[in-house]
């Protein structure tokens, strides 16, 4: 099975599509995890939309999917550059216990309070720039209605997805309806009835799709057996990877942001820390000599900041 994105576009509709297949991946993704199997396929699906709609984004940047929790799911969180480079992580409330058999709602939205957050975060930021912030309220019973609702509130599109995912695979299929497009003088140029007809019928093909299909199938197999009849154009195929941005440097700025007491405080107990990453596991140790060149350094450039 492959790591693979395909981009479609239909020629006779409006609309535009993606297929997205993650095995290897997805393998290395979860390499330093240990989820209950149900956070393991919430984090999948959430992985495919990501990247299925990074794919969709004309944008320099990472896409970042976030759904904070209020149940035994704190936070979910999934990368995507438009580069294809992934990663994805998920904290768990350790009081709590996961059954086998949780739903969405009791996983991460146990007492309606869970939000869903899409950020576009640009590579080259001017500085003072802030990355684009969309956050909505969770509404949905999966991560497909999350996502589509998510897609219609925000950005005003029409969006379907079907995900599945478990331990070995993830795949995920996007429809997109795309803008009326308009003449000069605002009239649509293209037969809305006939649109809104063709976008029906495309969503019916969707929606025969089953999460045991998807995952045993690759994604050419999958397009043909729902768009065969559909004269479609494919894109050249995108290929993820999984890739952390971590580093010693970025780990070092968290400990600044603790503050010098709190750190000082830690190594007082171990004689030195280490902070291993969420997202890939890269452990990063920092003893007493690292801390002081850390915070003297912090206030070194702090003291130059204030000499401008
Ligand atoms: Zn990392």
């Amino acid at each position: 099975m492959q790591d693979i994105v395909q981009k479609i576009l239909f020629k006779n509709a409006n609309v535009r599509g993606g297929l997205v297949s993650l095995s290897n991946v997805w393998h290395d993704m979860l390499a330093h995890k240990a989820y209950p199997a149900p956070v393991t396929k919430l984090l999948g699906e959430m992985t495919a939309a990501t990247v299925l709609l990074s794919a969709n984004i004309k944008f320099e940047g990472a896409t970042v999917l976030q759904i904070h929790g209020d149940g035994p799911i704190r936070l979910l969180v999934v990368e995507c550059s438009n580069t294809m480079q992934v990663r994805a992580t998920a904290k768990l409330d350790d009081t709590q216990t996961i059954a086998e058999d949780a739903t969405f709602q009791d996983l991460v939205n146990a007492h309606g309070k869970a939000r869903c957050v899409v950020t576009l975060d640009p590579h080259d930021k001017i500085p003072g720039q802030r990355p684009y912030q969309g956050i909505i309220p969770l509404e949905g019973a999966t991560v497909s209605e999350v996502i589509e609702n998510y897609m219609k509130r925000s950005e005003q599109l029409d969006t379907r997805v079907w995900l599945a995912a478990d331990a070995n695979n993830v795949r995920g299929v996007i429809l997109q309806r795309m803008p009326a497009q308009l003449d000069e003088r605002g009239v649509a140029l293209t037969d809305s009835a006939k649109d809104e007809e063709d976008w029906r019928h495309l969503v019916a093909l969707g929606s025969t799709l089953t999460p045991s299909e998807m995952l045993a199938t690759d994604i050419a197999t999958l397009q043909h057996r729902l768009f065969w009849e559909q004269e479609t154009a494919n894109f050249e195929p995108l290929k993820p990877t999984f890739q952390c941005s971590c580093s010693r440097e970025k780990v070092g700025n968290m400990l600044k942001m603790l503050g010098q007491s709190e750190v000082e405080e830690a190594l007082k107990e171990k004689g030195s820390l280490t902070i291993n990453c969420d997202y890939c596991g890269k452990a990063y140790t920092f003893d007493v000599i690292d801390c002081k060149t850390l915070f003297s350094s912090a206030s070194s450039s702090e003291a130059a900041e204030t000499r401008h």
